[in-house]
């Protein structure tokens, strides 16, 4: 599509403006690892915690967008490619709208999270590695899906019949099939204190 004639236009309230009316910052947390791993479960008790402490927050959640704005896309290379671009422009607009968002996506391929971490270019970002063996994430199991992967039911299982390349520079690395829940989100919330992300102004 043409976009030669489309052209950005500023408006009167900046990112800063906003975080200076929330009285914390904007960025964006991303949370990679196999399914099962607790990408979700993690983020979403971080979410609970930062809004206990009257923190703007939001979970962009691989199935949930894949319920909605990305329902037209599979689970090939292409399409994942797609799903990932259409989640960090999202995840940009709500950065700049002022809220910490917390993004829970398997995102396998390297290629992809670096070109998220491009978007952002090093602006508020954080890369989180939910680290889990293949083995306890299959026996975990919460939605039937590694066993609908292994019976060829789904295709293009990240694990099973696709690849997940580990981020090898994350910010963090939780091995969840040694810590439990609660360690995790301490981690993380530790981890958001030292980079400054819950600092009040
Ligand atoms: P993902 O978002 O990575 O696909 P989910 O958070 O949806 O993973 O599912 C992980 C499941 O594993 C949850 O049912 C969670 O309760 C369970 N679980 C068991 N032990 C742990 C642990 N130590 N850390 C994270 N999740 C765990």
């Amino acid at each position: 599509m043409n976009q030669n004639h489309v052209i950005w236009h500023n408006g009167f309230v900046s990112r800063a403006d906003r975080n200076n009316l929330n009285n914390h910052i904007s960025g964006l947390v991303w949370f990679t690892g196999l399914s099962a791993s607790g990408k979700s479960t993690i983020a979403h008790l971080v979410e609970k915690e930062l809004f206990g402490k009257g923190i703007l927050t939001y979970v962009l959640d691989g199935d949930n967008v894949r319920h909605g704005i990305n329902s037209n896309l599979g689970f090939g290379p292409e399409d994942r490619k797609e799903n990932l671009r259409r989640i960090a422009e999202i995840s940009k607009l709500f950065v700049d709208a002022g809220i910490l968002t917390l993004a829970a996506f398997i995102s396998p391929c390297k290629e992809d999270r670096e070109y998220i971490r491009k978007r952002f270019d090093g602006d508020n970002f954080l890369e989180i590695y939910v680290k889990c063996s293949i083995e306890e994430c299959e026996k975990r199991d919460p939605k039937g899906q590694y066993k609908k992967a292994r019976a060829g039911i789904i295709k293009n299982y990240t694990g099973i019949s696709a690849p997940y390349e580990e981020p090898e520079n994350p910010d963090i690395i939780l091995n969840t099939d040694e810590i439990d829940i609660e360690t995790s989100v301490h981690k993380v919330m530790e981890l958001l204190d030292s980079r400054k992300f819950i600092l009040f102004r």
